[in-house]
Parts: structure tokens; sequence; C-alpha cells
């Protein structure tokens, strides 16, 4: 694949994350993952296949150039790949739970900013587990460990930028969607935008908290649950997001019932000490104070409320919803409300990772190869996958050609 053909330099939004020859520290090439045509899974139409002769991208001035590690396998990602998501026109690389380490920076990007409106003792113990800095944020060194997540960068002068709801930017810019993620050996990202992680999480390990964690924690806050009163929670859906944010709740005191067509995440979700685990279309044994659906499917809208109590709040959180059902009103009367879940800001993320990491969460993972991940995909797809996906992307370039998705 020729430097011109991969990515279009032509002032899109890819060209500044865009794939250039000769990056620093003698690596001009890499492997990774592209996207070329989307399709649904198994078809012809799709094609994402293994290249060896990517060139390594270029940071500009503003960003910082990583080494990947791991990255996590997402369901956002079956929807960039199967185009229910929109990407710009050309090749793309996905991934965006990405763990990374510095690889070169500029004077300008030298450090991590901590994020407005975070409690300082929180960043403070934050970055004192995720390898130090001080009192403004994480510094940036070469070998440092640091996370790329969902949210790559925003305009930083819109309504929503301004007033701190960052996730609901105009103009926002999304790790492996509209920039290029991790399915590659290298990427480049912002530095006021990267993520601590806590010593506590391997490299498999710190991968879902990077997305799956940090949505799924705005979820939770999103739903009315916090530390304090005890509630009744519900989880629809249990895969790489419910694992985590059960068990952040749990930590809090809370109660978790969780609804799954999957045996096997009954059997995980009750391992890890949910209260009950049932079907989708079973009633709650208890009212249920919040409830969060995780799965991409309208249907377990209506199926959540019956079991919600009054003043309930159902918060919604998925990227890509097939649609929602007509529902009887009695369902949503009583002032349950329901909410939709959009992205995640940097206080959210750096927030998830304190609770994290004092929580004692433990992510479930199984690890695939760099060569493997489209099987982790399918496996994704047909909720096989137990915990979350993570691929291990480092050293893989000496890997064997794998097949393609095509
Ligand atoms: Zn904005
Ligand atoms: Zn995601």
């Amino acid at each position: 694949m020729s430097n011109n053909q991969f990515p279009p330099d032509d002032g899109s939004p890819l060209s500044s994350s865009g794939l250039k020859a000769g990056a620093s520290r003698g690596h001009s090439v890499m492997a990774g993952w592209v996207l070329t045509r989307p399709g649904p899974l198994g078809s012809a139409q799709l094609d994402f296949q293994w290249h060896r002769d990517l060139p390594v991208p270029m940071p500009n001035s503003k960003e910082v150039l990583l080494k990947v590690r791991t990255c996590g396998v997402c369901h956002t990602d079956l929807h960039t790949l199967e185009g229910d998501l929109q990407a710009p026109p050309g090749p793309l690389i996905p991934g965006h739970q990405v763990v990374a380490t510095v690889e070169s920076i500029s004077a300008d990007n030298a450090w991590v900013p901590i994020p407005p409106g975070l409690e300082a003792g929180w960043a403070e113990r934050l970055i004192a587990n995720s390898g130090g800095g001080t009192a403004k944020g994480l510094w940036l060194r070469p070998g440092r460990r640091v996370g790329v997540p969902w949210l790559f960068g925003t305009c930083g002068t819109c309504q929503y930028c301004r007033s701190g709801d960052e996730n609901l930017c105009e103009h926002p810019h999304f790790t492996g969607l509209s920039r290029n993620g991790g399915y590659a050996e290298y990427l480049v990202a912002l530095a006021p935008f990267l993520v601590p992680i806590p010593e506590r999480f391997n490299d498999d390990e710190a991968a879902p908290l990077l997305c799956a964690g940090i949505i799924g924690y705005r979820s939770l806050r999103l739903a009315g649950i916090g530390p304090g009163v005890a509630a009744n929670l519900g989880l629809y859906g249990f895969g790489a997001s419910a694992h985590l944010t059960m068990q952040l709740a749990l930590a809090w005191g809370h109660a978790v019932y969780v609804f799954t067509r999957s045996q096997e995440h009954r059997r995980l979700a009750l391992l890890l000490g949910a209260r009950w685990a049932g079907a989708p279309e079973e009633m709650s044994p208890e009212l249920l104070d919040a409830a969060i659906t995780f799965a991409p499917v309208g249907a377990v809208i209506p199926l959540a409320l019956r079991s919600l109590a009054k003043g309930g709040t159902l918060a919604v959180n998925a990227v890509h919803l097939d649609g929602v059902p007509a529902f009887g009103y009695d369902l949503l009367y009583g002032e349950r409300s329901i909410r939709s879940v959009a992205n995640a800001t940097r206080k959210d993320a750096w927030e998830w990772m304190y609770w994290a990491d004092i929580s004692g969460t433990k992510p479930i993972v199984q690890q695939y190869d760099a060569k493997n991940l489209p099987m982790a995909l399918t496996r994704l797809k047909h909720g096989d996958i137990r915990g979350s996906a993570v691929v291990r992307i480092a050293s893989s370039s000496s890997d064997p050609s794998p097949k393609g998705l095509q």
C-alpha cells in the first residue's frame, strides 16, 4: 500500500492523524488492520485486512506518537465495520480502547492536564497510582504507559465544550472512527485526551477500562447511581461494559439484577456478585430504582421499564440502536425517565479510572493475537465473549499473515 493511497492527505479529518512514512526512531512501516469498505461481518462486501507495510503515522505539533500494546474490542467496532456508524471516506484503522506507551513527544504536548472539575484528591491519588506526575497532571516521557479512549478530541469552542459537556461536542473526533485507532502498532493521539492507567491493571486488563468502563461509569451516573444510598440496579445485557459497571456498583453497596439471554453471561454475573440473573423478558424480583441497557436492541427498553420503580431512570448505553418499539404510556408514567448516554468526558474517564482502581474492579478478559481480531469480532457479535475481548498488538508484526475479513 503506497503512501498516497492511505490515508488521503487532503485536509480531511484523517489527514492530521494520517500515516506518513519516516516516523521517528527508525520505524517507518508498521502492521495493522485497515477497514477499506464496511459491510456485514462475514459478507463479501466487507473489506477489512491486515497489512504489514503501513507507514507509521507522523505526529503533528499537537499530537503524541504512541506504540500500541493492547486494544480492547468494543461493540462500536462492529458498528464501524458494518457501516452502522458513518466514518469519513477512505481507509481507516479502527480500535478505541488503546493501551500504549509514549514513543515520541514534542515540547508542546509534554503533559496531560487534570480535567476541570475533577476532585483534587481523586486526581492526586489516580496520578500517584498511575506512574506519578504533578499537581498539574501527567508528564509524558518516552516509555510511559497511557490510554487512548473513544473521545479523540473536541473542538473546545462549541456551547457544549464550553459548558463542560464535551461528550456532546458539535465537532468531535473519535478514535478508530474519524481518526485512526489502535488496531495497529502505532497511532497518534492528542495529549490532553490521554487517560492515566493505574499500575494495578496489566495491559490486557487496562484495555476494556478505556471505553467499556468509562461509558459504563457515565451510564451509572446518568442513571442516578453513585456512592451513597443503596439502590436496586438492573443491567440489561452483560458484556464488557456491564461486567465492569456492576463491579463498581457492588463496591458502592448497590444490589444488581442482571438480564441477559446468555447462560454463560448469567453465570459470570452471579459469580461476580449479582443478586439475581435471568432473561430480559423476566420481571425483576425487586423493583429497580435504576436500570441500564447495554444491548443495541431497542426491544429491551419496554422490558426494562416494566421493572423500573416510579421515579426511576433508565439509561440507554448504546451508540447505535435498531429502533425503539411503541409501548404504552403506563410504562413511563410515574415520573420514570429514559435517557441516552452519548460518549464520555475526560472527567468521566479520570473519575472512572480512580474508582476502578480503588474499588478493586477486576476486568475479565479474553486475549487474542492481533491476527485473530476477526475471530474476536465474530464472537462478540454472537455474544460469545466472557467479559471483554482484548487484542495484543505488540510484536504482532512478526506473526504469520492472518486471514482478512473480505
Ligand atoms: Zn465542541
Ligand atoms: Zn467502545
